[in-house]
């Protein structure tokens, strides 16, 4: 390529960049393809931009129409060039696009490699694709060439991912007359990818669906060979499409390499007509919790791709991906302008619905494949108990919950309430962030004895929406909160209901109380223990503990409510304590400490003072052996 100036400009990659190359550079990763499905999807969104931008300002399409992407292959010079006539991009442009990392999926890609080794992260690449860059795991030399649509100039960048790249003015005569031609010097061991045939293939399973048409050279001077028609899947009836054709659909227009879980092809009519094509991924993206994650639906208006940030679909569906094509909406409406359109706001709202119930409907019809859907994405679902309240009920009966009676298998509200024991007039759950050690927390002891069930609840958010929600009549209380109301449940039958507790215990626990002073807010007898010794709960009109304990940690809580500490009365090591006497003044107080630091164990946390509290169990020890 010759150029205008002698002497190009090198600049750095953006440090972030300068990693990630390094990374494609020295990828082991066997599965290369991807660096194609990414400059495709590259070349497929800059003429679904150009369209977009014609429909104001046709002048820009001029005399060429019709969007295409080509690719040439050239087997002796051992390189391969992906061309299209999209949209382009100036050399500001280009310097911003292709020396910084600017979409977050890139960012969370880098978050997650910087712990990785060199092999896992190149198995990372596979997965997340990550753009332009990573034709540099094929090529020891890219060039890419632009022209943006309506300029009278070109500019080329260029670099072998070492670091740095340069840019500078191309000749005009060798540019594309508009959008990118990106030139790959292929690595050695990459040669395969100058044969048609791999091409062919490769595009066809990872790319037949992008919505323009992709045209093949065997060779530089060979006539271009359609290799993919560029139709809109969607505006095929349901009937005429194949499954392997939806699943290759959702892969390149979602970048996922899974099966869709759950497709959802339909088109509404009435009112607002549009159609939609609208997939559960079968994996969890790996973004799915990151904040700035937007929806991926993206918006067509009449096959033309209008924007990928219209939030077609509430928050708590960001893992559905796919597209609605409107046939309502102007072609020519701005941006901005569609987020104020009733016309949105109807099929925001019909889309969401239909997408609930489908899911409604699946969880009958094939519960296995609903309560995978479910485990990868019922924290994200839940997130709408407390964000569409228009919806809750319908979300409420999709909720899955593993519980103490469930075994590890899921349950439904339904089945939780079918259950409900004499009297029990809540539904009780306890929360925290690992299953096992939940199943196991003193708190749920009186529980078990009287055959309740306790929904074990581990996402960060069920701390969040079970406050005020409730279900059949029934509010959801936490096992840490307040006091149990055990004892109006009957027990088994045959069991007997516990003796009150002594005067020597209840001494021995007022005792404790002001022997513990402001580390707690009261100490008394449990009902809700039957092995353990002690545990913590929350006071009465406290907050759950776990709530409390996440928003303390993201710094939302100035002073935490001191717990409360219960003492089980009919526990033997208390039984001794109590009848222990003042002649073991010493040892009691010790044991009072003790006991508050072992509640605070089992409940994840450490010792209010770790110093003292091996000092106590060391001159405890030193006692036992004499
Ligand atoms: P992403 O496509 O997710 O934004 P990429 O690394 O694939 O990330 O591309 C970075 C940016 O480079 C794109 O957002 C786009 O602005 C620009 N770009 C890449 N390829 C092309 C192309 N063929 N035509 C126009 N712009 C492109
Ligand atoms: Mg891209």
């Amino acid at each position: 390529m010759t150029t205008t100036e002698a002497v190009p400009a090198t600049r750095s990659f953006e440090a972030d960049v300068a990693k990630l190359l390094h990374l494609m550079v020295h990828s082991v990763y066997s599965d290369k393809d991807v660096f194609l499905r990414e400059l495709i999807s590259n070349a497929a969104d800059a003429c679904e931009k150009l369209r977009y931008e014609g429909l104001s300002n046709p002048n820009l399409l001029g005399e060429d129409g019709q969007p295409r992407i080509t690719l040439t292959l050239d087997p002796e010079a051992r390189q391969l060039i992906v061309e299209d006539n999209g949209i382009g991009m100036s050399e500001a442009e280009m310097s911003e696009a292709l020396g910084t990392i600017a979409r977050s999926g890139t960012k969370a890609f880098m978050e997650k490699i910087a712990g990785a080794k060199d092999a896992e992260g190149s198995q990372l690449i596979g997965q997340f694709g990550v753009g332009f860059y990573s034709a540099f795991m094929v090529a020891d030399r890219v060039d890419a060439v632009s022209r943006r649509a309506g300029a009278d100039i070109a500019a080329i960048w260029s670099s072998d991912g070492l670091g740095t790249y340069t840019i500078q003015t191309a000749d005009i005569a060798e540019a594309p007359p508009r959008g990118t031609r990106v030139l790959l010097h292929l690595k050695e061991d990459a040669a395969s990818y100058t044969q048609g045939f791999t091409i062919e293939r490769t595009i066809k399973a990872q790319s037949g669906h992008v919505p323009v048409p992709i045209f093949l050279r065997d060779k530089p001077d060979a006539e271009p060979k359609q290799i993919a028609d560029g139709a809109a899947l969607w505006t095929k009836p349901k009937a005429e499409i194949t499954s392997e054709e939806y699943t290759d659909f959702y892969r390149s227009a979602a970048g996922q390499f899974d099966d869709p879980a759950l497709t959802l092809h339909y088109r509404a009519e009435g009112l607002h007509e549009y159609t939609v094509l609208a997939f559960v991924p079968e994996t969890k993206p790996f973004d799915l919790f990151d904040p700035d994650r937007a929806g991926r639906m993206k918006l067509y208006v009449r096959r033309v791709f209008i924007t990928d940030e219209a939030q077609i679909l509430p928050r708590y569906l960001r893992f559905v991906r796919g597209l609605v094509d409107s046939s309502d909406l102007p072609l020519n409406v701005s941006r901005e302008m569609i987020q104020e359109s009733p016309v949105l706001a109807a099929i925001q709202k019909g889309v969401a619905n239909r997408i609930l119930s489908e899911l409604d409907k699946l969880s009958s019809s094939d519960s296995e494949r609903y309560l995978k859907i479910w485990g990868n994405f019922g924290a994200v679902l839940k997130e709408g108990l407390y964000e569409d309240l228009a919806r809750r009920e319908t979300l409420l009966a999709l909720a899955r919950f593993r519980t103490t009676a469930s075994g590890g298998d899921w349950r439904s509200l339904k089945d939780y309430v079918a259950g409900l024991k004499e009297n029990q007039t809540a539904i009780y759950y306890a929360t925290g962030p690992d299953l096992d050690r939940l199943a196991s927390s003193p708190q749920l002891e009186g529980f078990r004895a009287r055959g309740i069930e306790v929904l074990l609840l581990t996402d960060q958010v069920d701390s969040f929406w079970v406050t005020g929600v409730d279900y059949d009549g029934k509010p959801f209380k936490s096992v840490t909160q307040g006091l149990a109301d055990l004892s109006l449940i009957p027990l088994p039958e045959g069991e007997q209901p516990a003796p009150a507790a002594s005067d020597a215990v209840d001494g021995f626990i007022a005792f404790v109380k002001a022997t513990l002073g402001d580390a707690v807010s009261d100490v008394r007898a449990s009902e809700r223990l039957t092995e353990s010794a002690v545990c913590l709960v929350a006071p009465e009109h406290g907050m759950d503990r776990q709530l409390e304990k996440l928003l303390a940690g993201a710094g939302r809580l100035d002073a935490a409510a001191k717990p409360v500490l219960e003492i089980n009365p009919r526990h033997a090591l208390i039984a001794k304590l109590s009848d222990a006497g003042e002649d073991n003044a010493a040892l009691r107080e010790d044991a009072a400490h003790l006991l508050f630091d072992e509640a605070r164990i089992a409940d994840g946390e450490l010792p209010l003072d770790p110093r003292a509290f091996s000092a106590r169990l060391t001159r405890l020890l030193e006692r036992g052996l004499g």
